[in-house]
């Protein structure tokens, strides 16, 4: 296929780019870019080229899909284009609509003018990527916008609307009417009058105390980038386009790209990019799959659950039918989803106006006839399969023929759809999709389709105890379990686990969450296996009235109206006397010890659930800890951190701890698939499937 068309209009050469969706600038593109450019240049019809975008805008920029391979460099590269327009002897023009991104911007950068139209998208979002622009980005655009503008939007990745520019240097003209037609009387303008060619590359770049800025701008960086190499090494690069001769500015940007290009915080950012555009295609699911129309959503049961799930669907313009069993309970619902909207209000990213239409959007009801017409029903009641039950069966009465029923269950085996949310389901982005033995393949695809409406991350799981997410946190609570009866402490466990980069330790999160609700799970399945010992050292904390952070105690204690959380003693005593009990004779324990325990927990069942057929990649696994569990970003998911591990080396210390005294050696015993993986050489990334 032709990923350009070239066309003469009076004397003006159109270059379209037409790479869809976004016009990335994968190989063939460039190639037919230059061969554009050389024909335009060798006819001597031709005064002026244009450079425009077909369909989504002028062009995204480079295609991710190539990053790592032989294409990302074949000739020509970016950087190759970008000298040729830059060096094109007839005078190149940027007519920039839509997206124009990344790559696509720093080609624009280098053409001789720029034509904006409204509505245009403009960023260098590479450093979301944990980059920077690697092909002029950061020597260019501070000599058009200057340094300071410049460079917050190359260290924030940001997107700017085209109109908030329209006043500086990037813009030569901007489009009242059509964009073609003002750029093409732009470039007929620039050849009648012999416009000299305009290199960015040639504008001066004056900072008064430079070195004072650079320094400032490093320090305030460095505070927000945390782990993150990349919103540093954009400083540096933007410091070089100001104190260095441009073609050695844009060496030392190239040195700072390569070396960024290879940095495992990168590798991971790049990761979960693509895992979560591979997230949404379901393997046996087409998918040009038709979807069910949702135009409006029955919510049942006001609780903590419900009352999320309906922000998401309003939130998203969705009107939905909120169902309770009694008023009060209906109307505490209400209170507590107005109450989350106070926050928004207060910051300003929400205005009493919309949040009146948003809330406007609910139907609070205790009565079931006004369900009939709805397309979706999503069920958020407590979680007994006795009460689930009748309410589907009141549904199965009611709702109109082809409307999908839906369960939030965290753990019960419905036979309809499951959409598990996770709390608090507004601001959570992750939503595992649960797939029953005989949800319909248009189902799925509409409840993917759903979550993006709602802005979220779906995940498809298989059915199984705990789905993908609390399947996997069943065994890493057991791990930090284990390492307390060896001998840690909580604070300690936490410590190490917030070191790794997990959003909060176990100990914290149980405290959060509340201890009294695996506390009664615990007493529910001892009195289901007698004889079985389920028993947890937070039962003596429940004992002793510590439920968490509700209580003022748990793991830790907490000062009146504070969340902040002290080690107590009393903890530390009530671990001792439980130990003491079970006969156990406590060691040190050290943070790496802990680290690899808790996280290869998670990695041992990962692979259990990959093999299982219940996630179908292993990237869906590393999305679901990512954005359910506080997984840090820049180690890309346990599965990813796996990989990059080396899988023999998970395997090593899993069958190392299997073998120590005292270990479950079930669950310790590297799964089947890991340790097959391990052996050959492979990883979790290229498995593709059991099947
Ligand atoms: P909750 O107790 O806060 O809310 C349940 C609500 O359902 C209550 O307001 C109750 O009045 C209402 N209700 C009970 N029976 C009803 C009926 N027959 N008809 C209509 N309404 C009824 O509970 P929750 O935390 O919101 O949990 C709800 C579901 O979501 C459970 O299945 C739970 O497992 C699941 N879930 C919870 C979480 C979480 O973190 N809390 C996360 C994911 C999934």
């Amino acid at each position: 296929m032709n990923k350009l068309s070239f066309e003469a209009r009076d004397g003006v050469a159109v270059l379209k780019l037409d790479n869809p969706p976004v016009n990335s600038l994968g190989h063939e593109l460039r190639e037919a870019l230059v061969a554009g450019l050389e024909r335009a240049n060798a006819d001597p019809a031709i005064q002026a080229i244009v450079l425009i975008g077909s369909g989504a805008g002028f062009s995204g920029g480079a295609d991710i899909r190539e990053f790592g391979t032989p294409k990302a460099a074949a000739y020509p590269d970016l950087r190759t284009v970008i000298t040729e327009i830059e060096g094109s002897i007839k005078p190149v023009i940027a007519a920039i609509g839509g997206v124009c991104m990344g790559g696509g911007l720093e080609l624009a950068l280098a053409c001789h003018y720029r034509v904006g139209a409204p509505g245009a998208r403009i960023a260098l979002p590479e450093v979301k990527l944990g980059l920077l622009p690697g092909a002029g980005g950061t020597q260019r655009l501070p000599r058009l916008l200057g340094v300071e503008p410049a460079l917050n939007m190359i260290a924030s990745g940001a997107t700017i609307a085209s109109e908030k520019l329209r006043d500086t240097p990037l813009f030569d003209a901007f489009a009242d009417g059509d964009l073609l037609e003002s750029a093409l009387r732009f470039a007929r303008r620039a050849s009648a009058e012999g416009l000299e060619h305009k290199r960015v590359r040639d504008l001066k770049l004056d900072v008064p105390n430079a070195e004072a800025f650079f320094q400032f701008a490093r320090n305030t960086v460095k505070a927000v980038a945390g782990p993150y190499p990349a919103p540093l090494a954009c400083v540096e690069a933007v410091a070089a386009a100001v104190e260095k001769p441009f073609d050695l500015g844009l060496k030392q940007e190239r040195e700072l790209f390569t070396t960024l290009m290879l940095s495992p915080e990168s590798a991971a950012l790049r990761h979960v990019f693509q895992a979560e555009r591979a997230a949404s295609h379901i393997l046996d699911v087409p998918d040009d799959t038709p979807v069910r129309p949702i135009a409006k959503v029955g919510v049942i049961g006001a609780g903590t659950m419900g009352g999320g799930i309906t922000m998401s669907l309003i939130n998203a313009g969705l009107p939905v039918v909120l169902l309770e069993t009694k008023q009060d309970a209906l109307d505490r619902g209400l209170a507590n989803i107005r109450r989350n909207y106070q926050g928004a209000l207060r910051k300003g990213t929400l205005n009493e106006a919309s949040l009146a239409q948003r809330l406007a959007l609910i139907t609070p009801t205790l009565d079931y006839a006004l369900l009939r017409d709805v397309d979706l029903c999503i069920e958020a009641v407590f979680e007994s399969m006795e009460v689930k039950r009748q309410v589907f069966q009141t549904l199965d009465e009611v709702v109109r023929q082809g409307a999908i029923l839906a369960s939030n269950t965290s753990a019960l085996n419905l036979d309809v759809i499951g959409l598990h949310f996770f709390s608090p389901a507004n601001v959570m982005r992750l939503l595992e999709v649960v797939r029953g033995a005989k949800t319909a393949k248009d189902v799925l695809a509409t409840a993917m389709r759903l979550s993006k409406t709602m802005g979220k991350i779906a995940v498809v799981s298989g059915v199984c105890d705990g789905f993908i997410g609390n399947r996997m946190l069943a065994r890493y609570g057991a791990a930090a379990h284990d390492l307390i009866m060896t001998g840690a402490l909580p604070q300690q466990v936490d410590a190490a686990l917030q070191e790794f980069g997990m959003a909060m330790g176990p100990f914290r999160v149980g405290d959060l969450a509340g201890l009294d609700i695996g506390w009664a799970l615990r007493k529910r399945r001892a009195a289901e296996f007698p004889g079985r010992d389920f028993s947890n050292v937070a039962d003596d904390l429940c004992e002793a009235g510590r439920f968490g952070q509700k209580t003022g105690a748990g793991w830790y204690r907490y000062e009146a109206g504070s969340r902040h959380p002290i080690p107590d003693p009393k903890v530390t005593a009530i671990i001792e006397e439980y130990r003491r009990q079970k006969g156990i004779t406590p060691r040190k324990v050290g943070s790496e010890e802990i680290v690899e325990r808790c996280i290869y927990a998670l990695v041992n069942e990962g692979a259990r659930i990959l093999e299982d057929g219940i996630a179908q990649r292993s990237s869906d696994i590393d999305l679901v800890y990512l954005n359910g569990y506080g997984f840090p970003a820049y180690r890309g998911g346990p599965m990813f951190f796996a990989d990059q591990t080396g899988l023999h080396q998970v395997v090593r210390a899993l069958k190392s701890i299997a073998a120590q005294p005292g270990s479950d050696v079930g669950a310790w015993t590297p799964a089947p698939l890991l340790a097959r993986l391990a052996q050959q050489g492979q990883t979790f990334s290229g498995f593709k499937g059991t099947a």
